[in-house]
């Protein structure tokens, strides 16, 4: 049996490495009498906070920003104003300029509702250059080039920090946010994020709501940008526009990038390369911008991931995992628990939906019953994969009504329709491909899921007893569709008809009432087709209404209570297995026999 994650002795195992880091960067100053590696490190560790605050932003939500140097700068010289020209104590000013930071965050995020993320790039980008010409321009606030000068160092009472005492501030803030950031991240939070970043739709279809989940990433990373500019303008005690070039606004993204995106070491790696190193090789200075070009180029052909990314795989190669444990069974029990509720029925009235020319779904008018099996079979293209998008409302339709169970959800977001016990495996198999398998089913607990964000960050005793019950709840699913002891596995390495069953064991995971299921025997061998016939059986006999979508005429037949026929976007057919599948109209639309 793994251990479930959250265990005293295997997080002492893994906090580790960080503390000797942390205790290293610490006695730094105590050791070399150098004011100037004192200095460094300070600004490193700044650097390590503002990139943190950009991995969760973009590594774990996948919201690419250029404009994270503009965000220090706004915290840089909110916190200058404040306190050089209003004389308020850092204490006071830290918190105004994390809010201002948090609000230009935000402001920033609004097109990434609307655009993708290369145009979010460009977007921040410009913002960034935007920026610095509105700190020349408003010189009255700003001091136009020249800046503000005089920013006092922080103090407790009559006692004034010295640049050691700042390291040691910088080095604990990092750590707070660092346990902080690894809570999030495998959190129900953490995993909405990555469901928004690795396949938005399936996030909408587990209940994230993908526009909420980027405002919190933005927010996120402007909180913490802006948190640096604060430290940063006490570090130098004064701030100027040179300070805030476009390449520092790049410098961030590539810091990390080159560390490593979504691993919490990442944006360390990243700092200690692009800034310590070569402020210590000051030798090579001249040739920096050329050295950098070149590891970069060559990283991102060698090593995508970043280092931490290559440094992972290595390791994962040399503890090679060797053979599965465990396949799929053909006695397994499944383990999901009831449903959340009664089964949902749902009524579609005069549904169409066209692509262009294409008309996908014409006039569709279908009843399904609740705590029924209804399997949608057709020819490929014939409007199946479509008609489940539109009940789940990952598509809208062009005209026509869609009820469930009463309510009509005609305009209601895929997310809503999650939260009311709707859940759904998608033809091809949409992963958290990074994630461990365990993460990816606790991914179908989102909706049903109490832990919000406070309750995760505050790490509060029944939000983790919650996480660690669901785990337990996800490692048993796995067992029950033959990934057991894989639990730790990355889903990406699973072979594709695992896959599928993860997905399956994910849909579960929301003990739904309506489960709609896109092909799910596709690549299955004959005894998991077997076995997933027996679980189809069972989430029906548990209370769960099931729509399959299959080509597998067998499966079909051994489990539906209705078969509907589409064909070319127009119901043929509707009623019991053997008369559906039976009628002429059907055996015509499957052997194309003339009419
Ligand atoms: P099925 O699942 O039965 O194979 P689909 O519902 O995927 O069929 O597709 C029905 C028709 O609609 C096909 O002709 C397909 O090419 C078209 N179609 C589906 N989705 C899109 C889309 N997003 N854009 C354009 N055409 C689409
Ligand atoms: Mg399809």
């Amino acid at each position: 049996m793994s251990e479930v994650r959250g265990t005293r002795s295997g997080a002492v195992r893994r906090a580790a490495p960080w503390l000797a880091f942390v205790a290293a960067a610490a006695v730094l100053p105590l050791l070399s009498g150098d004011p100037t590696i004192t200095y460094l490190a300070t600004t490193a560790g700044i650097y390590v906070l503002v990139g943190t605050g950009l991995n969760l932003m973009f590594g774990y939500t996948g919201q690419v920003s250029l404009g994270q140097g503009a965000l220090v700068a706004v915290g840089a010289y909110t916190t200058g104003i404040l306190m050089a020209d209003h004389d308020w104590t850092f204490w006071a000013a830290a918190p105004v300029a994390v809010a201002v930071a948090v609000g230009a965050g935000t402001l920033m995020a609004l097109p990434a509702f609307r655009l993708s993320s290369w145009y979010i790039a460009l977007v921040t980008l410009g913002a960034a250059m935007a920026a610095r010409s509105l700190l020349v321009e408003f010189e009255g606030l700003t001091g136009g080039w020249s800046g503000l000068t005089g920013i006092p160092r922080p103090a407790l009472g009559p006692w004034e920090l010295g640049e050691r005492d700042i390291l040691w501030l910088v080095l604990a803030v990092n750590v707070m946010l660092l346990v902080m950031v690894r809570t999030i991240v495998d959190s129900r939070l953490g995993r909405g994020m990555m469901a928004v970043r690795d396949a938005p739709e399936m996030a909408q279809s587990v209940g994230v709501a993908p526009a909420r989940m980027k405002l919190f990433a933005f927010a996120c990373g402007g909180g913490t940008a802006g948190l640096g500019g604060a430290l940063l303008a006490v570090h130098h005690g004064l701030v100027t526009p040179d300070d805030f070039t476009l390449d520092f606004s790049i410098l961030f993204l590539l810091v990390v990038i080159i560390g490593g995106a979504a691993r919490l070491a990442g944006p360390i790696i990243g700092t200690l390369l692009f800034f310590a190193l070569p402020e210590l090789l000051t030798g090579l200075a001249e040739w920096r911008g050329l050295i950098y070009g070149a590891a970069l180029l060559v990283l991102m052909v060698y090593a995508p991931q970043g280092i931490a990314g290559a440094w992972e795989r290595l390791r994962a190669r040399r503890q090679d995992s060797g053979p599965p444990s465990e396949t799929f069974g053909t006695d397994i029990p499944v383990e999901a628990g009831p449903p959340r509720g009664k089964p949902l029925g749902v009524e579609l009235i005069g549904v169409r939906k066209s692509f262009g020319g294409v008309r996908a779904l014409q006039e569709i008018d279908l009843t399904i019953e609740p705590g029924t099996v209804h399997a949608i079979v057709g020819p490929n293209g014939s409007g199946k994969t479509t008609l489940l998008n539109v009940i789940s409302r990952l598509l809208r339709q062009d005209g026509g009504r869609v009820i469930l169970d009463a309510e009509d959800v005609s305009r209601a977001p895929a997310e809503r329709l999650a939260r009311r016990g709707v859940a759904r495996v998608f033809q091809t198999p949409r992963l958290l491909g990074a994630s461990s398998l365990r993460d990816n089913v606790l991914l179908g607990a989102y909706p049903r899921e109490r832990a919000g964000g406070p309750a995760t960050v505050l790490r509060l005793p029944w939000a983790r007893r919650e996480q660690a019950e669901l785990a337990q709840e996800a490692d048993r699913l796995l067992a029950g569709h033959g990934l057991a002891g894989r639990a730790e596995e990355q889903a990406a390495s699973l072979p594709h008809g695992e896959q599928r069953l993860l997905e399956v064991a994910r849909a579960s995971m929301a003990r739904p009432r309506l489960l709609l299921m896109d092909e799910p025997a596709a690549g299955l061998t004959p005894r998991e087709l077997e076995s997933l016939g027996r679980l189809i059986r069972a989430i029906r006999d548990s209370g769960t209404t099931v729509v399959l979508v299959e080509h597998h005429i067998e499966l079909v037949a051994s489990v539906a209570d209705v078969v509907t026929v589409l064909d070319r976007g127009r119901l043929v057919t509707s009623g019991p297995p053997q008369e559906a599948l039976g009628d002429a109209r059907v055996v015509e639309v499957y052997l194309g026999a003339p009419a």
